[in-house]
């Protein structure tokens, strides 16, 4: 098909790229969509100028070298325009030679392209920086379980280097116990199209590249790209967490001055030694404990030498219990012991005779003053006195009672008190 001049014109003024034609430098023609790139009122005043004034300063070097240079560039070179009175614009030059020693310049505005593929870059970085700012360790795995992208949190709470994790398996990052799990759960995913993991948190086991093991809080979210199922996970270090819990937990239960457990922790243990107790057929002893005339000693040597000697005299009490039984504080200088696997009530005699001998032994206070405290207790024996923790420790803390009332410095059983055998 021939394309005859006014048809040919037609085209050239439907087209949306500026096409110019230039000798030796100047422009001789220029279409419609050039006249309004470059911004001018028409074609007559643009006719006759030098292409290289309307690009941009930046690119002074490479016009220099004359338009001829650029046809070589089949694919076009990119750079930037500079219309009248108007911001500079980003175009693809594409240059071809002409008949006759001219050459045809064909410009496509390319700004809006530039625009978005800056744009796209710089929520890329945005994106990087957020992934390199948070304190998570973020992993995106596929539905085999092979790391595909690692953040520099990542690398930090499991000491290898993103080069050493892509690539490899997820269960790099965990002990093989909970790497079993974890191959379930994919396997479960790839066959099922279940997703266990998927939308909780979970707190599981994580192991750092020297082996050391820590806990962690896990939460899967799952994405697809491009047709590919990925699951990213965020994983947090909570080991100061679970220390802050462990310490709280501590606290809740045991006595702050002498690291003895606490009534809390008390009840808790006579509850599951009835248990065992019921279990085994073995007698439980409770023993309640309490200082004859310890208030002398805050009043006479002071509250410091009063506190040294309830913690001597939980470091005694412990002393004269076997490893498995349990001295406790109720407070004040109110302790007990919980006894339990005795043969017979009467092997509670053995320890209370222990402690009414340990206990007095004189202390020395840091003032080099010398204290000595004696100590009442009181016996209650399972299943003979009671059956659960107030039972018990009611009966334990009457005889104790009973022995204050007698004059201090030895121990009852419940059983032997005169009411009860009257
Ligand atoms: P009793 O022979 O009848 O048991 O008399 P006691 O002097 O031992 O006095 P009691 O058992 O009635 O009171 C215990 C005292 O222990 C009361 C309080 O001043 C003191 N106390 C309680 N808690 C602490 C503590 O944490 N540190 C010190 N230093 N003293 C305490
Ligand atoms: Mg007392």
């Amino acid at each position: 098909m021939t394309v005859d001049a006014p048809f040919a014109t037609e085209l050239l003024n439907a087209i949306s790229n500026l096409v110019a034609v230039v000798e030796n430098g100047a422009i001789t023609y220029i279409n419609p969509a050039g006249v309004s790139i470059l911004a001018a009122g028409g074609a007559e005043s643009l006719i006759g100028r030098d292409l290289a004034e309307f690009i941009h300063a930046d690119y002074a070097d490479l016009i220099a070298l004359g338009i001829e240079a650029f046809a070589e560039e089949e694919a076009g070179v990119p750079l930037k325009m500079r219309p009248l009175n108007a911001a500079p614009i980003d175009v693809l030059l594409r240059v071809q030679p002409l008949d006759g020693g001219s050459h045809m310049v064909e410009c496509r505005d390319i700004t809006s392209f530039i625009q978005s593929a800056e744009e796209a870059r710089r929520r890329e970085q945005r994106l990087a920086g957020v992934l390199g700012a948070v304190a998570d360790a973020i992993v995106t795995i596929d539905v085999r379980g092979t790391m595909q992208s690692v953040n520099p949190a990542t690398e930090r709470i499991f000491g290898f280097t993103k080069a050493e994790m892509i690539g490899q398996s997820v269960n790099l990052l965990m002990p093989v116990e909970h790497a079993d799990t974890h191959d379930a759960h994919i396997r479960d995913h790839m066959e099922k199209g279940t997703t266990r993991a998927i939308g909780n948190t979970r707190e599981m086991i994580g192991k750092r590249k020297d082996g050391t093991v820590f806990p962690i809080e896990v939460s899967v979210a799952e994405l697809h790209e491009g047709g590919e199922t990925l699951f990213t996970g965020v994983i947090r270090d909570i080991t100061d967490r679970k220390k802050a819990e462990a310490e709280i937990q501590y606290l809740a239960h045991h006595d702050a001055l002498t690291g003895l457990p606490n009534r809390n922790l008390y009840v808790e243990r006579v509850e599951r030694a009835v248990h065992r107790a019921k279990r085994s057929g073995k007698v439980l002893a409770l023993m309640f404990i309490d200082l004859d005339k310890f208030k002398p000693v805050n009043d006479l040597l002071g509250h410091e030498a009063g506190d040294l000697v309830l913690k001597t005299v939980a470091a005694r009490l412990k002393h004269c219990v076997r490893e498995s039984d349990t001295v406790a504080r109720l407070g004040g200088d109110e302790f007990v012991a919980i006894l339990e696997n005795l043969d017979h009530w009467q092997s509670a005699k053995v320890v209370a005779e222990k402690i009414l001998k340990s206990v007095p032994e004189p202390i020395v206070t840091a003032t080099g003053d010398e204290a000595s405290v004696g100590t009442s207790i009181g016996i209650s024996v399972y299943p003979h006195d009671g059956h659960d923790v107030d039972e018990l420790t009611n009966a334990a803390d009457q005889a104790m009672y009973a022995v204050k009332q007698a004059g201090r410095g030895n121990y009852k059983f419940f059983c032997q008190l005169p009411e009860r055998n009257a």
